[in-house]
């Protein structure tokens, strides 16, 4: 259904634009050290990348304090929470997670079978985590949290998500989506990655999507225990989707801790611009720890699309908590003033 809907659609969803706020991407990537591997490393795509994917697991496994057992690789950590949810969801069962939420495991689990059990977020954004808590039943294969959370930016207390993923996972799998945990200042400080190594049954997404730049080039990871990899493992491989480039690039941009540090640097100024603009414009919107923010917008989500794409600027719409909100990416800092040169003439 879903490329059934997006084909055609293509040149809609994918028009010429002057600023692309619309997929949290971030502007300034790959990193000049993973640009320049993945060059270099071209001339070697003539051959399977089964002992460099093996490099670059030991390498992220030193970098996550875990063994090269726990670590599984894919083609993004989309591919990861589609094979989970396929996987864990293939003999039905449901599944818990907030509301809003990124979708995509919740929808390829809902495709195979699986029910979806929302949980509103609570007033302050942060995950209602004793109502998550008792929605899990005997019916319940997983625990899906996206901390920082997609499509709200927002997180969720370190010290009660800890406490709800060990006392949670001893029922079922707990799945953290991680993609924008870099971010924050102290990303490493608020992982759930260090459960692993006290047996829990967590399962860590990250991705080289977001701070590292490489949305296009595909590499991505999950981190769980050997036994909880083996089921997935049993029924689907991990890292064969990755291109021979792609894992020298990853390689390098792990090294590459100025670009990191600056992407984190510039997300930041862009959102607090963006932040005294839709003061300055009168809108309300919720402050952000990710490479996007969401606002409230009084306007159809549609309509609201048509005119910012007009204006070539991409955003996204959304409806929940019975109000339509913008999601916009922060872009370059040039990209970001036509977001809000488009936002002034779109809503004010
Ligand atoms: N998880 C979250 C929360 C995301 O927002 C995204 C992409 O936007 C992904 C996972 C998937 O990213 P990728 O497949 O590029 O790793």
């Amino acid at each position: 259904p879903f490329f059934k809907e997006f084909l055609p659609k293509l040149d809609s969803m994918f028009p010429d634009l002057a600023a692309k706020l619309n997929a949290n991407e971030n502007p300034y990537g790959p990193s000049p050290m993973a640009l320049e591997a993945f060059k270099s490393a071209a001339a070697g795509g003539n051959r399977y990348a089964w002992k460099e994917l093996f490099q670059l697991i030991d390498k992220i496994a030193d970098f996550e304090g875990v063994e090269s057992k726990n670590i599984m690789m894919g083609p993004g950590s989309s591919d990861l929470l589609e094979k989970t949810a396929m996987v864990l969801f293939m003999n039905g069962g449901n599944v818990v997670s907030a509301d809003p939420a990124y979708m995509s495991l919740i929808r390829v689990a809902e495709s195979v079978g699986a029910s979806w059990k929302p949980v509103p977020l609570k007033d302050d954004w942060s995950h209602d985590l004793k109502a998550m808590e008792a929605a899990v039943d005997s019916d319940t294969k997983l625990v899906y949290i996206c901390n920082p959370n997609n499509p709200t930016g927002t997180m969720t207390d370190h010290e009660e998500l800890v406490d709800f993923c060990s006392k949670v996972s001893e029922k079922v799998p707990v799945f953290i989506d991680e993609a924008y945990l870099w971010f924050l200042d102290e990303g490493a400080k608020k992982s759930m990655v260090s459960l692993i190594n006290e047996g829990k049954d967590v399962i860590i997404a990250r991705t080289f999507s977001k701070i590292h730049g490489m949305a296009g080039l595909r590499v991505g990871y999950i981190v769980a225990q050997d036994s909880t990899l083996a089921k997935l493992q049993n029924i689907t491989r991990g890292g064969m989707g990755i291109s021979y480039p792609s894992v020298y690039a990853a390689m390098a941009a792990m090294d590459d801790t100025d670009f990191i540090d600056s992407s984190r640097t510039l997300n930041s100024e862009c959102r607090e611009y963006v932040y005294q603009s839709l003061d300055q414009m009168g809108f309300d919107y919720v402050p952000s720890h990710t490479s996007f923010l969401i606002f409230p917008i009084e306007m159809d989500g549609n309509a609201f699309l048509d005119k910012m794409t007009q204006l070539k600027v991409g955003v996204r719409a959304f409806e929940f908590m019975d109000k339509t909100w913008c999601r916009v990416s922060m872009g370059t800092m040039d990209e970001m003033k036509l977001f809000t040169a488009a936002i002034n003439k779109v809503l004010v």
